[in-house]
C-alpha cells in the first residue's frame, strides 16, 4: 500500500517532528501494511498554526467558491474510489465488496452533499430589525476512529469546509492510510494551503496534543465513550465547542404485526456489517414472547451463513475484548445460539458470527456496547415493556422499528430515546442528522444540522 512517511501541513507532505512511525497491519492476515510517521505534540502546534494563519482567507472565500473546491474534492474521491476501497480493505480488513459500496461510496455522496449545501445555503438571515450572519467556528480539531475511516473524515471535514472552517485532522491509527488519500485529494480539489491538514499518530499523543491545543475553536470527536467523555471535559474546561459521536447499543424492535423473517434477516445483516463495528447497529433484538423462539431460531440460521464473509475486526485487542464479551455472555446465563469463541480461521482478527438468546436487560452484553458481530435478543412482554427495554440503555443513536403498519412503527419510533430510527427496512441518508441522545453524543453530523455545528452567529441590529 501507497503510505507517505510525511504529515499534510500547510499544503505539503513535510517531515515529522519525531523518527517513531506506526505499522499499520492488515487485520486479515496480521501482516505490515504501511507505515506512517506517528506525530507529537509538536506537529500538531504546526498544522494547528497552520491551519489558523489560512483561517481569514478562508472564511472570507466566498461559499460558492468554498462548493467549488469540495465538488472537485468529490471528484477526486470518485477519481480514487478503487484505490480507497483497497485501501481500507487493506487497513480495515472488510471484504472489498463492502469497502466498494460502503467505505468508498459514502464519502463520495456526503462530499457532494456538501458542495451543494456550500453553494446553496443560507449563510445571511434576517430577524427583525438584525442581520444575522451565519460565520466558520473557526480552527477545528477534528479526531477519528478506524470502523468507517473516510466516511468519519469526510463528514467532519466536509461541513467544515463548506462553513468556512480550517482543519486540523488526527485519524484513528489502525487506519491511516486512508487519510493520506484523503490529504492527497484536498491537495488536488485546489484548497489552499492549510485550509486541511493531517496529522498521524496515536490518541493519547498527537490526539490529546490537539483536543488540548488553545488555538483550537472546536473539537469533533467520533469514537469511545470513555476518550469522547475526557474530551468534552478538556473543551468545557477551555469553553471550547464541542461535537461528541459516541457509542451506541441500538434496539431493533419487532412488534406482533411485523414480517418476522424479514425483520430478524435484516436485523442480523445490520449487525454483522462490518464484522459489527458500526456504531449504529441494532445489537439489541426486541422480540415478543410469542414468536420469540421462532425469531432465534431465524437468528442463529442466518448468522451461521456469514462465517467468515463478515472479515476480520479492526486488530487483536478488538477481537480479544469482543471475545471477552462473549465469555461475560456465556457467564452471566444467556443461551449461545450461534458463533462463540471459536474463531472461524486461524490466523487474522476473526471473530464468529454470534447470537445470544434467553438475554435479560441487565446482562452486561445488553448494556456495554461490544462493537463486534455478536447480537442479543431479548423477549419482551408487551409494547410498553418493549419501549422500557429499548430505552432502557446509557445510550441513544439509532434503532429500528418494524411493524404490518408504518403509522404503528412511526408511532413506536416517537416514543424512543434515539436519534435515529429505520422504520420497517428504511435506508441509511446521507442527509439526515446522525448523532445521539443520552450518552451517545452531543451534536449532529450530515446534512444541514452538520453543517450547523461548525457556524456561529453574529447578529447586526440596524
Ligand atoms: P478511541 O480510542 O476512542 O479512538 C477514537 C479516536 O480517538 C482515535 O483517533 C484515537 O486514536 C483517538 N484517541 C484515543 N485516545 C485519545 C485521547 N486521550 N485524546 C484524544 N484522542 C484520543 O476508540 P478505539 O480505541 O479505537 O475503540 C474503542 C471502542 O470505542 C470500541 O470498541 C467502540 O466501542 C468504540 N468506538 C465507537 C465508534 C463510534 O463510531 N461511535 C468508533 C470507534 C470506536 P488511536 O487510533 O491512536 O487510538
Ligand atoms: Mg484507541
Amino acid at each position: 500500500m501507497k503510505a507517505h512517511d510525511g504529515m499534510y501541513i500547510d499544503g505539503a507532505w513535510r517531515p515529522a517532528a519525531g523518527s517513531d512511525t506506526i505499522e499499520v497491519l492488515n487485520p486479515v492476515d496480521e501482516q505490515v501494511v504501511g507505515r506512517v510517521p506517528a506525530g507529537t505534540a509538536e506537529d500538531v502546534d504546526h498544522a494547528v498554526r497552520a491551519a489558523r494563519a489560512a483561517l481569514p482567507a478562508w472564511a472570507a472565500t466566498p461559499p460558492t467558491e468554498r462548493a467549488a473546491r469540495l465538488s472537485a474534492l468529490r471528484d477526486g474521491l470518485v477519481a480514487r474510489q478503487d484505490e480507497i476501497a483497497e485501501t481500507v480493505t487493506a487497513e480495515l480488513g472488510s471484504p472489498l465488496k463492502f469497502s466498494q459500496n460502503v467505505h468508498a461510496a459514502v464519502p463520495i455522496a456526503v462530499a457532494g452533499s456538501y458542495a451543494e449545501l456550500a453553494a446553496t445555503y443560507a449563510f445571511e438571515e434576517k430577524a427583525g430589525n438584525s442581520t444575522v450572519h451565519l460565520e466558520p467556528v473557526g480552527v477545528v480539531g477534528a479526531i477519528t476512529p478506524w470502523n468507517y475511516p473516510l466516511h468519519q473524515i469526510v463528514a467532519k471535514v466536509a461541513p467544515a469546509l463548506a462553513a468556512g472552517c480550517t482543519v486540523v485532522l488526527k485519524p484513528a491509527e489502525d487506519t491511516p492510510l486512508v487519510a493520506q488519500l484523503f490529504a492527497e485529494a484536498v491537495h488536488e480539489a485546489g484548497v489552499p494551503a492549510g485550509v486541511f491538514n493531517l496529522v498521524t499518530g496515536l490518541g493519547p499523543v498527537a490526539g490529546q496534543a490537539l483536543a488540548e491545543h488553545p488555538d483550537v475553536d472546536l473539537v469533533s470527536f467520533t469514537g469511545s465513550t470513555a476518550v469522547g467523555r475526557q474530551i468534552g471535559a478538556t473543551a468545557g474546561a477551555a469553553i471550547k465547542k464541542v461535537a461528541l459521536e459516541l457509542g451506541g447499543k441500538s434496539a431493533n424492535v419487532i412488534l406482533p404485526s411485523a414480517d418476522l423473517a424479514k425483520a430478524v434477516n435484516v436485523g442480523v445483516a445490520n449487525v454483522m456489517s462490518n464484522s459489527g463495528q458500526t456504531c449504529s447497529a441494532w445489537t439489541r433484538m426486541l422480540v415478543h414472547r410469542d414468536q420469540y423462539e421462532e425469531a432465534v431460531e431465524l437468528a442463529a440460521t442466518a448468522a451461521a451463513k456469514y462465517g467468515d464473509r463478515i472479515g476480520p475486526v479492526v486488530n487483536a485487542k478488538q477481537q480479544a475484548r469482543v471475545r471477552s464479551y462473549i465469555d461475560k455472555g456465556v457467564a452471566e446465563g444467556a443461551r449461545l445460539v450461534a458463533g462463540g469463541l471459536e474463531s472461524p480461521r486461524e490466523q487474522g482478527y476473526f471473530v464468529s458470527p454470534t447470537v445470544f438468546a434467553d438475554v435479560t436487560p441487565d446482562m452486561t452484553i445488553a448494556q456495554e456496547e461490544i462493537f463486534g458481530p455478536v447480537l442479543s435478543i431479548l423477549r419482551y412482554e408487551d409494547e410498553e415493556d418493549a419501549l422500557r427495554i429499548a430505552n432502557g440503555t446509557v445510550y441513544g443513536l439509532a434503532g429500528a422499528v418494524w411493524a404490518g403498519d408504518q403509522a404503528e412503527a412511526v408511532a413506536f419510533a416517537r416514543r424512543l430515546e434515539t436519534g435515529q430510527v429505520d422504520i420497517n427496512g428504511g435506508r441509511f441518508n446521507p442527509l439526515a442528522p446522525f448523532g445521539g441522545y443520552k450518552q451517545s453524543g452531543v451534536g449532529r453530523e450530515l446534512g444541514t444540522h452538520g453543517l450547523s455545528e461548525y457556524l456561529q452567529t453574529k447578529s447586526l441590529q440596524f
